[in-house]
């Protein structure tokens, strides 16, 4: 019922971002009865949650892009330092999460080779920046 030629509206509300990792899941059968309160993409997700670590790589990353030139970038790895100079390492994936909620949220954008990337797909090293505005 009027549904041709509107996929990318449909497909708008039946996809949202995970509240955990930021990449893009599709409603599946089982989220149908309470889709507009599900949050995790995954049972591992939900299980994790939000910490505060995680929190806090979100506002190291806000803190170095604003500490730099409005068009500067950095690498994921500057905020689990900030977060934890020894530990940085175990804190590269909750960095990328950190990352790709933020670019859920708007304030972010992930770069490889100078090129805005689906947050969702990105292997391999990324850069971070904040949203260029267009024009
Ligand atoms: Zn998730």
């Amino acid at each position: 019922m009027g549904r041709a030629g509107r996929g990318s509206e449909r497909a708008a509300v039946d996809r949202k971002p995970c509240a955990g990792c930021g990449r893009t899941f599709d409603r599946r059968p089982s989220m149908a009865a309470n889709w507009d309160e599900v949050r995790w993409c995954s049972d591992a997700c939900r299980r994790r949650g939000v910490r505060p670590v995680d929190r806090a790589l979100e506002v190291a990353i806000g803190a170095l892009l604003d500490d730099r030139p409005r068009d500067a970038t950095i690498c994921p790895s500057e905020a689990a330092r900030q977060v934890d100079p020894d530990r940085w390492r175990d804190l590269m994936e909750p960095a990328r999460r950190a990352a790709r909620r933020m670019v859920a949220a708007g304030t972010l954008e992930i770069v490889q080779d100078g090129r805005v990337v689906d947050p969702s797909r990105a292997k391999g090293p990324i850069r971070l920046r904040r949203p260029r505005s267009v024009g």
